[in-house]
């Protein structure tokens, strides 16, 4: 894949996104990673409804600027997205949203995992099981985003997690896949399982633990 076709995938995932109400104002952040092991970023501060091919960052596995316009600044959060392809050496999308959905849901549990539903959607996630017990990993929110990612690498290191995400408390969710197409399966299925989750508690079907 060229860097444009990348690109092109990342400005259209994004849009997608943004319509979609997770990527509001300048909020999340999407990347894809080279063969080379670099990946490149949304860049800080762009609508995410409106991105060119300008607006993105690259960086390389070790976490540096490898190329951008003298104005941007990658991600605030590209710390995530290098422990996540630190950790997950196949993946090549890495995206991150905030809906509303994603912080209610966050606060559903106290504990740093929320069990989920054993839905049909969550063979799109993996999980070929029959009634599934398997939950979505909780980090908490710190505004040093370095601090969040050190979390995600100690806690993966030792457990990996049951599906291909990670929920920030109050913040989003992450997840990552082997391709772009795979990437936005996954932002859309959990997107539908945190808004079931959210009818579930209003009629009252609530314990899936
Ligand atoms: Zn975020």
């Amino acid at each position: 894949m060229t860097n444009d076709k990348h690109l092109t995938e990342l400005i259209a995932n994004a849009c997608h996104f943004y319509h979609q109400g997770w990527m509001i104002g300048t909020a999340g952040n999407l990347s894809a990673r080279l063969p080379n092991g670099s990946f490149w970023i949304t860049a800080s501060g762009c609508s995410k409804g409106e991105l060119s091919p300008s607006d993105f960052v690259r960086i390389s596995p070790q976490g540096q600027v490898e190329q951008t316009s003298p104005s941007l600044k990658p991600s605030a959060e590209t710390a995530i997205h290098q422990v996540i392809y630190k950790l997950f050496p196949d993946a090549t999308s890495c995206y991150h949203v905030h809906s509303v959905e994603a912080n209610l849901v966050s606060r559903f549990v106290q504990g740093d995992s929320l069990p989920l539903p054993p839905l049909e959607m969550l063979k799109g996630l993996g999980v070929w099981e029959e009634n599934p017990k398997c939950s979505l990993p909780i980090f908490a929110n710190h505004l040093q985003v370095t601090r969040i990612a050190a979390d995600i690498e100690e806690r993966f290191t030792k457990s990996p997690p049951d599906v291909p995400a990670l929920l920030i408390r109050d913040h989003g969710i992450t997840v990552w896949a082997t391709s772009p197409e795979t990437a936005r399966n996954y932002i859309e299925l959990v997107e539908y399982i945190f808004r079931y989750l959210v009818a579930a508690r209003r009629t009252g079907i609530e314990e899936f633990g």
